[in-house]
């Protein structure tokens, strides 16, 4: 059964930026379920793969088990429902180059308006849709070493994947729907995060 990613809410967004993440959802899925998806998370290079259970243990994954917890679409303590849910509140205070903030197992993160606002103006889709596989697995658990100082793990190397995957779709397809802006994939790039953990 394919894997579906859910927009729940996207509070304070305008029409024109509810639209366009809508279109980035669109594409996380076809990314997640593209058929080299999940061999590529499979041999991702992972430093670690931290997560943290709800009782507030950290434990390792293993690349089997990162692939059946998107695939299954299941946030800490949520059933497998083959469902990624998102949902989104749109903050003037975090400020470039902080993307967003999420506290590991909770719905909704916050995103900075500035990333929200340059991706829709921009016509960038592939950048939100990195951006949510990223901010969705701290949802699922998944938890940097350290803030920031430790890049190959989970969350990045799974938004890799994805923005990988719609770059060689974009490429063969020419599909408008699906583009990346290259300063904003390097705004992302140096991007900073705030967790409520971690
Ligand atoms: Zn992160």
């Amino acid at each position: 059964m394919p894997t579906s990613v859910n927009i729940l809410e996207l509070s304070d967004f305008s029409l024109a930026e509810q639209q366009h993440f809508g279109r980035a959802r669109d594409i996380l899925a076809l990314a997640v379920n593209f058929p080299s998806f999940r061999d590529r998370v499979l041999t991702a290079p992972y430093k670690e793969t931290y997560f943290r259970l709800e009782g507030g243990r950290r434990i390792s994954l293993k690349p089997t088990e990162i692939v059946q917890i998107i695939s299954d679409g299941i946030e800490r303590g949520t059933a497998a429902d083959g469902i990624i849910d998102i949902s989104i509140r749109k903050d003037p205070t975090i400020e470039e180059p902080v993307v967003g903030s999420t506290v590991p197992g909770k719905l909704p993160w916050r995103t900075g308006s500035w990333f929200i606002e340059r991706c829709t103006t921009a016509g960038d889709t592939i950048s939100p849709a990195r951006h949510m596989i990223h901010e969705w697995l701290h949802v699922a658990g998944f938890v940097h070493k350290r803030q920031n100082g430790y890049r190959n793990d989970v969350a990045y190397l799974v938004g890799d994947v994805v923005r990988g995957i719609l770059r060689e779709i974009a490429a063969q397809k020419s599909d408008h729907q699906i583009s990346e802006d290259l300063g904003i994939a390097a705004a992302l790039d140096r991007s900073l995060e705030h967790l409520g953990e971690d």
